[in-house]
């Protein structure tokens, strides 16, 4: 069983310093084109025919490609087309926030096919959450016909840096009274199917490398901004995690050294300004200065912050601009320092867009050199409060389209 839980290290995006396997660039060439030839193949990746073919019988099997017909002509015998076949797995993807779970079932395309979420303590029940996991995953099975497109793996975002060395474990600082543990081993065995994670940062990364706004750019940011915050760094064409799995930790980079204490035992770290408790916080102590604010008549939570922000009462907006402010500070430093083609905000906290990303976009132009700004995009994700769980299904694709065998044989073990 250890084998089929794993932090998917490597499969994220294809390492382009390393030549793709044969079977795996013929199995990727499928799926982007649909409908393709074996001659077509095999003119496209520069391998004889025999090679192609003897590639092709053995994926035909694993039920992913078939043949759909004849395709036209080219002067000789009417070829044969093969058909990627979408819809012959299904993926379940699990999005474990700070205070929600999602879970979202897609085709093998990324479409949704179901979706579940629900606001949960997460940190505060650890128990509570895993038995939300398998409610949602139920939920979300229960909701489609899985006789022709069973379950074919899991993936999960953790809101902790995972450390592919052990992949059982999380952060007990970013996941506290989880004891160091994520304890999601059970649905291995409840569903029959391997378990992949991976920070969720990254796997909203991984959503819009792969159907988001980052298509096609092997250089760019991801960042979340909800009850803490995170980035994803794309480089190079795949997710940069660095020597203990935690790059991308932006939401501990120090703003103040002065500030708040965080929860990782320093003091004004960006989390502590923009964390959505934190935004809350500060609105209640601002509260006296704006009487009219529509925040002083009801009970003050981030979605009525966020309400309020997109009506422009002016203390919501006071609060999102100075948070944005912040994060601009921030992004700036990265900008300097990886010069990514695009920074993409994910969480809740981008849902506002022009009024998040016109304070962000003001606050780097301050304080980066202008090539680096020049060349970067800086946008709210298009994928929205879905992305984080389509990348964690989008995980397992990824690694079916890598190693499908290992992946199928995982699956019926
Ligand atoms: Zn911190």
């Amino acid at each position: 069983m250890t084998d089929r839980i794993r932090c998917a290290v490597g499969a994220p995006g294809a390492d382009p310093s390393r030549a793709r396997p044969l079977a795996t660039s013929i199995l990727r060439l499928i799926w982007d084109e649909e409908f393709i030839s074996r001659a077509d193949i095999a003119r496209r990746l520069d391998v004889s025919r025999s090679t192609v073919s003897d590639i092709v019988d053995a994926l035909l099997p694993t039920g992913l490609v078939a043949e759909a017909g004849v395709g036209a002509s080219s002067g000789g015998r009417r070829p044969i087309v093969l058909a990627f076949q979408y819809q012959a797995f299904s993926l379940l993807g699990v999005d474990i926030g700070a205070s929600h779970v999602s879970v979202v079932l897609t085709d093998l395309q990324g479409r949704v096919r179901a979706w579940q979420h629900q606001s949960f303590p997460v940190h505060a029940d650890p128990d509570g959450t895993r038995r939300l996991v398998t409610t949602l995953c139920d939920a979300c099975l229960g909701m489609v016909d899985l006789t022709a497109s069973p379950l074919l793996g899991i993936g999960v975002a953790l809101p902790s840096p995972v450390d592919p060395r052990y992949p059982d474990k999380v952060s007990p600082r970013a996941m506290v009274r989880w004891e160091g543990r994520h304890g999601l081993e059970p649905l291995i065995t409840r569903y029959g199917v391997p378990v992949l994670l991976d920070n969720d940062a990254n796997l909203g990364a991984l959503a819009e490398h792969w159907w988001g706004a980052a298509r096609g750019l092997s250089d760019f940011t991801f960042i979340k901004i909800a009850t803490g915050i995170g980035a994803g760094h794309f480089i190079g064409g795949r997710i940069y995690r660095g020597a203990g799995g935690v790059a991308g930790e932006i939401g501990h980079v120090t703003i103040d050294v002065h500030g708040n204490p965080c929860i990782c035992g320093n003091r004004g770290c960006l989390t502590t300004y923009v964390g959505s408790q934190e935004l809350v916080e500060h609105a209640r102590t601002l509260l006296p200065e704006y009487p009219e604010s529509s925040l002083a008549d009801a009970p003050l939570t981030y979605s009525a912050l966020e309400a309020a922000a997109g009506a422009d009462d002016p203390l919501a907006l006071r609060v999102v601009t100075e948070a944005a402010e912040h994060i601009g500070t921030v992004v700036a430093g990265m900008l300097n320092l990886l010069n990514p083609a695009a920074v993409i905000l994910g969480g809740s906290l981008p849902g506002l867009r022009e009024q998040v990303l016109v304070p962000i976009r003001e606050s780097v132009m301050r304080r980066t050199f202008t090539s680096a700004v020049a060349s970067s995009d800086i946008q709210t994700s298009a994928l929205g409060e879905r992305g984080i769980a389509i990348g964690a299904a989008t995980l397992v694709l990824d690694a079916l389209l890598q190693d499908p065998k290992s992946l199928i044989t995982l699956r019926a073990s």
